[in-house]
């Protein structure tokens, strides 16, 4: 069995999934019983079916949008492209995007969009089409407007197809002012921000960074100390995540990937895998099979199971299930996909002692950049554009004034730490940087004070409730 296509779960559906976890945070919460209806129930959701000409002959598309909650406005959350897409998965990732938008303390509702297509079948001019189509279709239902839904990359979506919904969308409202801000994740010169593409894969690295600071988290997960660099990394799914992830923390942190679990199969190497070759090799050949410098093991579903410190699971849903959970060796699992590890899976985790870093927490960088992203494009304006020159005159002359007092210059590399442009790269990075680790430091603190709250994600899915509850019972209810 391929481990990449696992999309049930131990009996129950992705959104049973989801709440299941929530009800354990709930009753730890001892919630309101119509509150917790009141939180978990998806608002809305538009299903709809379209024809679009393809050479000459008519083709029929579904796709769905999903609004989880409306607390806070716009809903957000990404749009997947993808032949298994269902109604169910849809509303499943649309709840985890308002756990998540709360969690990171993103002032967004919680959406999500599927699309039933293999974009990879189509001509780009006719991906164009179906994805404009789509669009006006969701617009004309209002389900996609800057200031009440908006969409943003997921799987087998990325900038162009934001771009193109963009587009789409700006056709439609010519006169609305703030129509670019109808989607996020669009390419950096049609009003996207940069670091957006990387920036979920650089909220794993950050979020990791910040667990390898606290020590007893590190020995509570059994893991070697000494931080990243001690660590080796198996990964699932080399996409826009995984992918970047991997890149970071072997570059950056120095971490060792020894495998990397893919559709077609699995690349293994105790000594440790260039992610850059390999991400190269796929964009040629479509896989990794034919890599050189790794063994190349077809069943991959076994790869998971090896030994290693932390797996990342940046894949898709469903992939850790109460069929391969015992014997999974990794100490510490990271949920860069969505859904990865079945509720009754985790149960089996649990007594093995993993850690599991979850998805609500783990992958948010990406809805943190998006809302970077958004006020930007409401704002009209490029982060640091105005204060740029001024915060570098005033740094320039504090440096100037403190040589001329020392009677001594600076070293270059110190001068230039201090001058340090204020553009927005930078400024995305400190705000993804800053709110990963702020919210790490929310969900432990919670984690080590209570003897019933059993792990992080229960701790997560409480500081979520909790806020989004505060939301329901102080203004809606
Ligand atoms: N699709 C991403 C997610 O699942 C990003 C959502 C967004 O940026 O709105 O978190």
């Amino acid at each position: 069995m391929n481990a990449i296509e696992v999309p049930t779960g131990n009996g129950h559906s992705f959104s049973e999934n989801v709440d299941r976890l929530v009800d354990k945070a709930m009753a730890v919460l001892n919630i309101d019983p119509a509150l917790a209806q009141t939180i978990k129930a998806c608002q809305s959701v538009l299903q709809i079916r379209f024809p679009v000409k393809i050479h000459g002959e008519v083709e029929i598309f579904t796709g769905w949008r999903a609004i989880h909650s409306e607390h806070m406005l716009p809903s957000k959350g990404g749009i997947r492209f993808a032949t298994f897409v269902n109604q169910d998965e849809v509303e499943a990732l649309a709840a985890l995007m308002t756990y998540k938008c709360a969690l990171a303390d993103v002032p967004f509702g919680g959406a999500k969009g599927g699309l039933v297509i293999d974009p990879t079948k189509y001509e780009e001019d006719d991906l164009r089409k179906i994805v404009s189509h789509f669009t006006r279709h969701m617009a004309a239902k209002g389900f996609i407007h800057p200031a009440t839904n908006v969409p943003a990359p997921d799987m087998g979506a990325g900038p162009r197809e934001m771009a193109w919904m963009a587009d789409a969308y700006r056709h439609l409202f010519p006169e609305d002012i703030n129509s670019q801000a109808c989607v996020t994740g669009k390419p950096v010169d049609q009003g996207g921000i940069e670091g957006r593409t990387e920036a979920t894969g650089r909220g794993v690295q950050y979020a990791l960074q910040e667990f390898f600071r606290h020590t007893d988290d590190v020995r509570k997960a059994g893991l070697r100390e000494g931080g990243l660099s001690q660590q080796q990394i198996v990964i699932q799914g080399l996409g826009n995540v995984g992918y970047h992830a991997a890149k970071f923390l072997t570059e950056d942190d120095r971490a060792t990937l020894v495998a990397i679990v893919e559709r077609d199969g699995a690349l293994v190497n105790t000594e440790g895998i260039d992610v850059e070759k390999v991400h190269k090799h796929m964009q040629v050949s479509g896989g990794v099979h034919g890599y050189p410098d790794a063994t190349y093991v077809e069943n991959s579903a076994h790869v998971l199971e090896m030994d290693c410190d932390i797996l990342i699971l940046a894949a898709m849903e469903n992939q850790i299930t109460t069929g391969n959970a015992e014997r999974i060796r990794a100490r510490l699992i990271v949920e860069g996909a969505n859904g990865p590890i079945t509720f009754d899976a985790e149960t089996m985790l649990k007594k093995q002692g993993t850690v599991i870093l979850p998805d609500l927490y783990i992958n948010a960088g990406g809805v943190v950049v998006s809302y970077f992203e958004w006020t930007k494009n409401l704002a009209h304006m490029r982060f640091g554009k105005m204060g740029r020159r001024f915060m570098q005159a005033r740094a320039d002359s504090a440096i100037e004034i403190l040589e001329q007092a020392m009677g001594d210059r600076f070293p270059e590399t110190i001068k230039q730490g201090v001058i340090k442009e204020a553009d927005e790269l930078n400024l995305v990075r400190s705000g993804l940087e800053d709110t990963m680790c702020e919210a790490y430091q929310e969900i432990r603190a919670i984690w080590h004070a209570r003897d019933d709250v059993p792990d992080l994600r229960t701790a997560a899915y409480i500081l979520a409730i909790d806020r989004v509850g505060h939301y329901y019972t102080e203004y809606a209810l």
